[in-house]
């Protein structure tokens, strides 16, 4: 068998994404030149709030854009930094009138703005830490609640400390910034920042378990510690993005970071897609633009020769229908899912440009046995699977075969202890792995594919390999060769830049099998790797997990429906029937045992089968179609 060659250079795809990344600058560019241009003053002021909101939406999409989970929280963040950066920086004369009680260990700093930055970002970066460690353990809505009661107890906690904050009343005497370049450069520095976020390892692990939270654990990434980490970046970049916003306010109070600012900037990274850090800058520039259009008609006006009411709140009302309409018309935002060229949406990989070459294959696996030993499941009565004891070693195919329901897939998730078993152990070698938790068992290399397709829908196929892995251990250029040597051993790499979900379905069963490899396994569970797929993706499917198999020495576990498949691989073969091995054998003894044929077919079935087959030799074994 050849292996195609990689028909997109890894250099292309490199390019792609730098092109993304200089767009997204340069739209910003644009949109503040065109600003001071065309509206002198007044437009400068307009480009400096957005480019404030720029960074305050670029962080929080580092942290909703990579987890998939919105956050309203975040408005608690630019309470903190506008206050601390405020206190930092005040005037210690006004200090002392405006703040009489403030503690002495904050007061009379004086600090120049930059300089306050950094002890802004530490704030954020405790404050992110101390509630991530709850907030990460959710997902959804839930998820989305606590960043909500988040802002809410952040916001008391500001009026009902005084002595810092002045309470609700306002907080003056804030050194204003009106100077452009240093909102502008800030903004470009947070794209930057969320962009390299993206593609690292722990943007493209939390992408990762965004997706698919069980396969993400399957391959060795811990969840909530995938979630934690894009959470305490975006909480500490927020904090800055709220002392810029209180700079540029001069004088605020906890009303200015409360549901109002939340709601717009929530607003700006949904309107824009906020998978993209490119969404986030459109999605300002759209609704800054949208607002300061309002804002104008909302004390009355004259629109073509109507006059308008006075309307108080339009603004909202404008926010609320741009989402609602967003969310109609274009889930994903104005930039989400928004494709250049079929190879548009490419990786970012710095540091290994160069790095064309794919990984060598693995050295072959020692040789181990993976055994199963009286496992068994049952799920509220109805016993899944029940004492199943089998071994699987190193260096050759297992099938392992049955009637729907007969249990393969329950023993699979046993064994990678997506399930508890009730009793039982799985181990490898010597290590047990039923004692394991989920995302370790990668560690003792079992690596595994699902039955209905569990890929990373949003990342490239190409990030689907990658990250699997980053997730083994490999530093960032061996990862890069491992996707390159498993994409081209499954003919992958002319659609390595397209994203999972756009992909036919037989490549998304062979991309299942990459990423799984890409781990470099020494036990392989394939559950039912071949479903759907016509005879020619099987047979080739067949030709490639043969030759990997044998060159790596990796045992593989099979389970299918295709029989034909299966008996062509497999040097051994195991039934389950109703959640026990009823055998065990070569394809050839496995074809012949009664008690085979009756668990596929049903008892009077066989009687017939065996009657015809007596009648006339030529006729075809009608368990042919089934056991062949
Ligand atoms: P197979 O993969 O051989 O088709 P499964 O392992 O999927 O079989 O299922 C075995 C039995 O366990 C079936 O009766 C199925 O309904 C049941 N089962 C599997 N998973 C669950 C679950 N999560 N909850 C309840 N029942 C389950
Ligand atoms: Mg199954």
């Amino acid at each position: 068998m050849t292996t195609p060659a990689l028909t997109t250079h890894p250099a292309r795809l490199l390019a792609a994404n730098g092109v993304r990344t200089a767009a997204a600058l340069a739209v910003l560019l644009v949109a503040v030149a065109i600003l001071v241009w065309v509206f002198g003053r007044t437009g400068e002021r307009i480009a400096v709030l957005m480019c404030v909101n720029v960074s305050a939406v670029a962080a929080l999409a580092i942290f909703c854009g990579n987890t998939g989970i919105v956050s309203f929280g975040h408005g608690a963040f630019m309470t903190v930094g506008a206050y601390l950066s405020g206190i930092l920086t005040m005037p210690a004369a006004l200090q002392r009138s405006a703040l009489p009680e403030l503690p002495i260990w904050l007061a009379g700093h004086e600090l120049a703005v930059w300089s306050a930055l950094p002890f802004v970002a530490l704030a954020g970066l405790a404050l992110a830490l101390l509630t991530g460690s709850a907030i990460a353990r959710l997902v959804g809505a839930s998820a989305t609640i606590s960043t909500l009661g988040l802002l809410i107890i952040v916001h008391s906690i500001a009026i009902s400390a005084r002595e810092i904050t002045r309470g609700s009343q306002t907080f003056y005497g804030v050194p204003r910034i009106t100077d452009l370049t240093f909102v502008l450069v800030a903004a470009v520095m947070f794209i930057l920042i969320a962009r390299m976020f993206r593609e690292s390892r722990w943007g493209l692990f939390a992408r990762a378990v965004r997706d698919d939270e069980d396969a993400a654990t399957a391959l060795g990434i811990a969840p909530r510690r995938a979630r934690l980490v894009a959470w305490t970046l975006s909480g500490a970049l927020a904090t800055v993005a709220g002392a810029l916003y209180g700079h540029i306010l001069g004088a605020f109070s906890p009303a200015s970071f409360y549901l109002g600012l939340v709601f717009a900037q929530v607003v700006m990274m949904i309107v824009g897609g906020m998978a993209s850090v490119g969404g986030a800058v459109v999605g300002v520039i759209a609704v800054t633009l949208l607002q300061n259009s309002v804002r104008n008609l909302e004390g009355g006006a004259t629109v073509l020769g109507i006059s308008l009411p006075e309307v108080f709140g339009l603004t909202t009302i404008a926010l609320g229908l741009a989402i609602l309409l967003v969310i109609w018309l274009r889930p994903q935002g104005l930039v989400g899912g928004f494709e250049i060229g079929p190879n548009a949406d490419a990786p970012f990989l710095p540091g290994s440009k160069r790095e064309t070459q794919p990984a060598a294959i693995p050295a072959p696996a020692e040789t181990t046995e993976m055994v199963a030993d009286g496992l068994a499941k049952s799920f509220a009565g109805v016993v899944a699977v029940d004492d199943m004891s089998f071994s699987a070693p190193t260096g050759t195919i297992t099938g392992l075969i049955g009637p729907n329901g007969a249990g393969k897939s329950t023993l699979i998730n046993l064994m990678t202890r997506q399930y508890d078993a009730d009793k039982g152990v799985a181990r490898i070698g010597t290590s047990d792995l039923t004692k394991l938790p989920r995302h370790a068992i990668i560690r003792q290399k079992v690596a595994r594919s699902f039955q209905n397709l569990r890929l990373f829908n949003g990342l490239t196929a190409y990030e689907n390999v990658f990250v699997a892995a980053l997730a083994a251990g490999h530093s960032r250029r061996e990862a890069h060769r491992i996707t390159l040597r498993e994409l081209m051993a499954f003919d992958l790499g002319s659609i390595a830049a397209m994203r999972a979900e756009n992909l036919p379905y037989g490549a998304r069963k062979r991309l299942e099998i990459a990423r799984a490899l890409a781990q470099d396994p020494v036990i392989l569970l394939l559950d039912e790797p071949a479903a759907g797929m016509n005879p020619a993706e099987t047979d080739d499917l067949a030709d490639r997990l043969d030759v990997i198999a044998q060159e790596r020495n990796i045992g593989v576990l099979l389970i299918d429906h295709d029989l034909k498949f299966v008996n062509r691989l497999s040097s051994r073969i195991v039934v389950m029937n109703r959640g026990q091995k009823i055998a065990e054998g070569t394809p050839e003894e496995v074809r012949a045992d009664g008690r085979v044929i009756e668990a596929y077919i049903g008892r009077g079935r066989t009687a017939r089968a065996a009657q015809s087959n007596q009648h006339s030799s030529d006729r075809p074994d009608p368990t042919e179609g089934v056991l062949a």
